[in-house]
């Protein structure tokens, strides 16, 4: 007999695992938005906010409407949990299918990943300053948002959904669409419904089970990212930067950035240079910048009505990277994007929504401020001239829209969620998506999550 599987969200996780699990099961898809339409839900921000541009969306596909592709791996050695870590040695082996499914068509992508970043080390080898290396971000030209295959009994708006439990399995999963109540079977539930949607389930299956959910919600991290300053690259560097910096590869594009770790060896940052004519170092510029790159749709089109639009900084942006035209000239933006590891950030939910309470700690900007001191003596060996604000607060940093570690994972008596990603308090609920992301170097991770998606199905199919 086939498995009744019920997946829960359709977003970058949900629709793999749903695409991959209809093979062998009979899948059903809860989802709370449209089909074909996106919508933000208000999110109540206690500290800081995320970004100015919309960082997720509910709806079908989920984020992948909004996000750009760019795939790179987590890499285990950069994680410090051994847990995660073993973890994230194991999903190496599904990388190459989750890529496939993200649209990577130069297959496998992990030989083509290799390829380009040891082609890039060497490079940066010969400039002879990078003690931490580099490390490369493939953008396939063509990708869409996800979409879930015919065979899933899928429903969307959904709303109301609770479980309905038997000791410590959950049976059945009811839900409401419209004024219209249903119920569907279960012998396996998948919370798929990100970081900030699976914590509101998660809680409701552990009241179904008659567990305590104090913990969910805690550990929120993000990529704190900014553009932090210019430099003017040597002319005999040029070459070389322009590289790292846009690389057109045929199906894709490659975007290098530099690694570099904190003192304390356990915080790594990545630093992307991107074309820029001035050397103007202005937090507004910035974040008009961040905006008309990450927005998109009618937000894009909004923002384009500004005097802003015309700075020659802007006016590289536009070319380079939204259009992938090279900019001529040794200038460049230093975007940065930092780690942050699982703290005391959370979100939770009351009856007005979705309460968000997200900062970068005091420790964190400290270990960031003299990673931005380190980076700063390593450029000024290679540039003419190198402006970077190094005595940052957390204004000049955003969200990467990369949420992440929502849901704990591990051994401890109070962690959520085992290394299958099966909830500790119940034997047939796993939790999949950015939530289980326990610790993300700089690395972007969607890849990541699909790689776990295509593992944890394998694993459901086995039983
Ligand atoms: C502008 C932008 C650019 C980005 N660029 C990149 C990039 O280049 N590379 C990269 O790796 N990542 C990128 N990202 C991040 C990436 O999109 C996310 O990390 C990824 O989509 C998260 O996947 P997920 O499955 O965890 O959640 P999502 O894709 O957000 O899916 C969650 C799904 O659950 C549904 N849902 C929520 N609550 C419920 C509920 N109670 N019941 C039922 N359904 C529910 C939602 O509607 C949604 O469909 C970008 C993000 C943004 C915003």
């Amino acid at each position: 007999m086939e498995k009744n599987v019920v997946v829960i969200g359709a977003g970058l996780a949900g629709t793999l695992i749903c695409n991959e699990l209809v093979k062998n099961s009979d899948v059903t898809l809860l989802e709370a938005g449209d089909k074909n339409d996106i919508k933000y839900p208000e999110i109540n921000f206690i500290q800081k906010r995320f970004a100015a541009v919309k960082t997720f969306c509910i709806g079908g596909g989920g984020t992948t409407n909004l996000w750009h592709n760019g795939l790179i791996p987590i890499h285990a050695h950069d994680v410090t949990s051994k847990e995660f870590s073993k973890i994230i040695t194991e999903a190496k082996s599904y990388i190459d299918r989750a890529a496939c499914n993200l649209y990577w068509v130069d297959n496998p992508y992990s030989s083509e990943y290799e390829n380009i970043v040891s082609r890039m080390n060497s490079i940066a080898g010969e400039i002879g300053i990078f003690p931490d290396g580099v490390d490369c971000l493939l953008y396939p030209k063509k990708y869409k948002k996800l979409d879930v295959d015919t065979g899933v009994r899928a429903f969307y708006s959904v709303s109301d959904i609770e479980f309905v439990s038997n000791y410590k399995q959950i049976m059945s999963v009811t839900y409401c669409i419209g004024s219209k109540k249903f119920s569907v079977d279960a012998d396996v539930v998948i919370l798929s419904a990100g970081a900030l949607g699976s914590p509101l389930l998660v809680k409701k299956v552990l009241s179904a089970v008659g567990c305590s959910s104090e913990k969910v919600g805690t550990g929120l991290a993000d990529h704190p990212i900014g553009f932090l300053g210019k430099v003017k690259f040597k002319k005999h560097i040029n070459k070389s930067m322009k590289q790292f910096s846009l690389l057109d590869r045929g199906n894709y594009t490659c975007e290098t950035c530099i690694r570099l770790r904190s003192e304390c060896g356990k915080y790594i940052c990545g630093v992307f240079f991107r074309p820029a004519l001035t050397m103007e170092n202005k937090l507004p510029l910035y974040k008009y910048k961040s905006l008309l790159g990450a927005s998109s749709g009618m937000d894009r089109i909004r923002s384009i009505f500004s005097l802003k639009i015309f700075h020659p900084d802007i006016v590289a942006e536009i070319f380079s990277h939204l259009f992938g035209i090279s900019i001529p000239g040794r200038i460049y933006n230093i975007l940065v994007i930092f780690e942050q590891k699982r703290g005391k950030s959370r979100i939770s939910y009351d009856s007005d929504g979705l309460i968000v309470d997200w900062c970068i700690s005091k420790e964190e900007l400290s270990i960031y401020k003299d990673m931005l001191k380190k980076l700063k003596d390593m450029l000024t060996d290679i540039s003419d001239d190198v402006i970077i604000e190094t005595d940052i607060n957390d204004e000049w940093l955003w969200s990467a829209a990369h949420h992440s570690g929502t849901i704990s994972l591990g051994k401890a008596v109070d962690d959520l969620v085992d290394k299958d990603l099966k909830l500790n308090s119940c034997d047939n609920v796993f939790v999949c998506d950015g939530s289980v992301i326990q610790e993300h170097s700089y690395a972007n991770t969607g890849l990541t999550i699909g790689a776990l998606s295509m593992r944890l199905s394998e694993r459901v199919c086995r039983g």
